[in-house]
């Protein structure tokens, strides 16, 4: 019987390098087996938690993830979701942070830890940085305060010693063990020798409200980044696709694009057929600013929404949610500006 003392965690295992084990003899890297997790990984043993496992049946490389994967994420955490005080994701490091912006929507009122983890070494060959990041992924979700509430309850990314909000967060290298940033937004926590948790940049919630999950989502959507010598015919053709409902577009510096009275002609078009417009800046830090500049202003005046110091990950996710949630071209203008789950900062556009 469960312990109600101790914290019990579910581990999701999606798949990702993070599940490969050396097979001893051969030297090939296999899948892991996920009923054998605590003989691969003995010092899970010392946890005073209870730890279950759910695999998926098919675990996948992240590059192969498809939003009905988040969906089934979504599903598994809300069946589990009175029963565990937090989950932990095992997912490939390559699209991570889409599935951790996702979530961060799709679970909306979430007061439960979910901190997704990988490794960009298997979890079986000597110098991994697999052990570390699952070990401390699940020392954080089992993590309680001084009420007994969870330390982090939001959607989380746990790699090499920083706890970033997980819509924040983007893939930057492919070679270190670092491999993401949250440029725009400080960690929120920090693992040296203790675990060092920033209190006052972790989600506020309101512990008493039930989990409300939502599946749905809307893949009619489109990255088009600017670049000097972009052709209009090309934009155009992208922007008459049969379909397409938003547009995540990455534009210069603090969100300045060509001042071309035909190009932003083009983008007036597509924004009065009822196709939504969000300016990101291709620049990784910093934040969307039209009234800067004039280059800035002509897209604001065509009808083009700030993205803030949002992530692209985020801005796509979070348009295939409100798409997904039949909302209409207006409301998720207002939804845009309105930070749901932490994911931007709110300052002049
Ligand atoms: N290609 C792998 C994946 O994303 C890389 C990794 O896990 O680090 O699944």
């Amino acid at each position: 019987m469960t312990d109600k003392s101790n914290p019990s965690i579910l581990l999701i295992y999606t798949g990702g390098t993070i599940g490969m084990i050396e097979n001893r003899e051969t030297g090939a890297l296999e899948s892991f087996k996920f009923d054998r997790l605590l003989e691969n990984v003995p010092e899970l043993r010392r946890f005073n938690c209870e730890i279950d496992s759910y695999c998926f049946s098919s675990p996948i490389d992240s590059s192969d993830i498809e939003p009905a994967a988040w969906s089934k994420l979504v599903r598994i955490i809300d069946e589990n979701y009175d029963r565990y005080d937090g989950f932990v994701i095992l997912h490939g490091t390559d699209t991570m942070a889409y599935t951790a912006s996702a979530l961060s929507f799709m679970l909306e009122d979430l007061c439960k830890p979910v901190i997704l983890t990988g490794s960009q070494l298997p979890i079986g060959m000597l110098r991994t940085d697999g052990k570390e990041n699952l070990i401390t992924a699940i020392e954080i979700a089992a993590a309680r305060n001084e009420n007994g509430h969870p330390m982090v309850p939001e959607v989380c990314i746990f790699f090499e010693n920083n706890l970033l909000r997980g819509n924040r967060t983007t893939k930057i290298n492919a070679e270190n063990f670092n491999a993401f940033r949250s440029y725009n937004y400080p960690a929120l926590a920090t693992a040296g020798i203790n675990i060092k948790y920033e209190c006052d940049k972790i989600a506020h919630v309101d512990f008493s409200k039930p989990l409300k999950p939502h599946y749905a989502y809307d893949t009619n959507v489109v990255v088009l980044t600017l670049f000097p010598g972009i052709q209009e015919n090309i934009i155009s053709n992208i922007l008459s696709t049969p379909g397409l409902r938003a547009v995540v577009l990455k534009t210069y510096g603090a969100g300045n694009a060509p001042q071309k009275a035909s190009f932003i002609k083009l983008l007036k078009e597509a924004i009065d057929k009822g196709i939504v417009i969000v300016n990101v800046s291709q620049c990784l830090a910093g934040t969307v600013q039209m009234r800067l500049y004039k280059t800035g202003l002509r897209l604001l005046d065509a009808g083009v929404i700030s993205g803030y110091d949002s992530t692209v990950e985020c801005l796509l996710t979070k348009l295939m949610f409100l798409l997904g949630q039949e909302k209409s071209p207006k409301e998720i203008e207002e939804l845009m500006n309105t930070p749901m789950a932490g994911e931007f900062t709110k300052e002049e556009n």
